[in-house]
């Protein structure tokens, strides 16, 4: 496939990531990317709990835990000026509801070979050892998504051949002889190999160019951002593994999201083609609730730390969260990769999380090489 030109659909993490891949390491003579967005990144790869995964997170899904394994080195290294590893993070196991006690997440820690200790007096003193049997300092950092963007977008001018295209919008994709088309706002735009990377929105596109809708379960979600006082605002707190609650740094607001399982969702619904109305994440980010539920979040929050009193909401960050159908039940992130998705040389995919993104490039090779 070499010399061909392609457009991608969707400016967000994977979409650039995948642009530079293509150019860089697959001879793609020229790539379009559209955005619909007035600025690139600005979606989920934007609005997230910035976790750089490794592996911790997953003790239901053993192959999402190793392959955060094996991609963390590979993201620490391309994107290390966007890495903030100035925290302690401390994964907690919560006593009651929990799916893992502390035994079995050290020996699941072991199997994947990602290193913890027991946390110091200090910390442990801050939960409710009615609440919580044990607690791990681990490796995790978070990264900051602004730096990530300054990143790729410095890697795009250097590399030439790629063009951005923000405040565009495609409408849908159709056959043009040997070629695709892609109907936007800015025209219409022909090349070899279309890609798309719209995260939440696939199907939006899938409907609108006549092809099959892929099963995924969506989230309205929101992320309170917290101001926090010391120690807490140099540490992150994650409670495994069930209906607890999570803080992570925020690098680009210099704050923490605080994340609940029960409640930062504030509703979920499936999309497979064959529902007689499904709502499009579009329109739910447009008509978002009127309440927030930090609250709720708080209250549990105390419970388990309870000095964790004086944290103060400044915002809430909304976002849709996307995730396979098949990943609901184990919490899994595999990726999503669809070559020729219903027209000849249409690819979408999608990431579960960012590190997935090295999986994705390694199909793209197998299928563009
Ligand atoms: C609440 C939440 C927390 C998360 N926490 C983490 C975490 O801690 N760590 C982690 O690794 N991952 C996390 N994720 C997942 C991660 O954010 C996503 O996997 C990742 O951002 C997906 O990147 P993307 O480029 O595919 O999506 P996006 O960043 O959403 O990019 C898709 C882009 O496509 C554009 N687009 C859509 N349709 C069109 C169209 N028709 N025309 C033109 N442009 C279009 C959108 O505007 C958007 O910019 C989280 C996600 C959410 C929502």
């Amino acid at each position: 496939m070499r010399g061909r030109d392609a457009i991608i659909i969707g400016g967000g993490f994977y979409g650039l990531r995948i642009a530079l891949h293509l150019r860089q390491k697959l001879g793609f003579r020229s790539v379009l990317v559209l955005e619909r967005e007035p600025q690139v990144m600005q979606r989920a790869s934007y609005v997230n709990q910035a976790r750089v995964h490794n592996g911790y997170h997953y003790p239901r899904s053993i192959l999402t835990a190793y392959r955060s394994r094996v991609n963390l080195p590979y993201f620490l290294t391309e994107f290390a000026d966007a890495i903030v590893d100035n925290f302690d993070h401390y994964y907690a196991i919560a006593s009651r509801l929990s799916r893992t006690n502390g035994r079995q997440f050290e020996l699941f820690c072991d199997r994947i070979g990602a290193t913890y200790e027991p946390a110091e007096p200090r910390a442990m003193n801050w939960f409710n050892p009615q609440m919580v049997e044990s607690v791990y300092l681990v490796t995790e950092p978070a990264f900051n998504s602004v730096t990530l963007r300054s990143i790729l977008l410095d890697r795009i001018a250097a590399v030439g051949g790629i063009s951005v295209s923000t405040s565009d919008e495609a409408f849908h994709v159709e056959q043009a002889g040997s070629a695709l088309s892609v109907h936007s706002s800015t025209g219409i735009h022909k090349a070899e190999v279309v890609i798309s990377a719209t995260y939440s929105r696939l199907n939006d596109l899938h409907r609108s160019s006549q092809v099959a809708v892929i099963p995924v379960q969506h989230e309205l979600t929101e992320m309170a951002l917290v101001e926090l006082e010391s120690p807490f605002a140099e540490s992150g707190i994650t409670v495994m593994d069930g209906p607890f609650f999570s803080l992570m740094p925020y690098p680009d607001r210099g704050m923490h999201t605080l994340s609940h399982v029960r409640y930062t969702p504030h509703h979920r619904w499936r999309e497979s083609g064959t529902e007689p109305f499904s709502p499009r994440p579009s329109t739910e980010l447009e008509s978002l609730p009127e309440k927030s539920r930090f609250r709720e979040m708080y209250a549990d929050v105390l419970r388990y730390v309870p000095a964790l009193a004086t944290m103060r909401q400044v915002d809430s960050l909304w976002e849709v969260k996307t995730v396979l159908t098949k990943s609901d039940k184990d919490d899994s992130r595999p990726i999503l990769f669809k070559p020729d998705h219903g027209l000849k040389n249409l690819t979408t995919i999608m990431g579960g999380k960012l590190d997935n993104v090295y999986d994705v490039l390694d199909e793209l090779s197998s299928y563009y090489a």
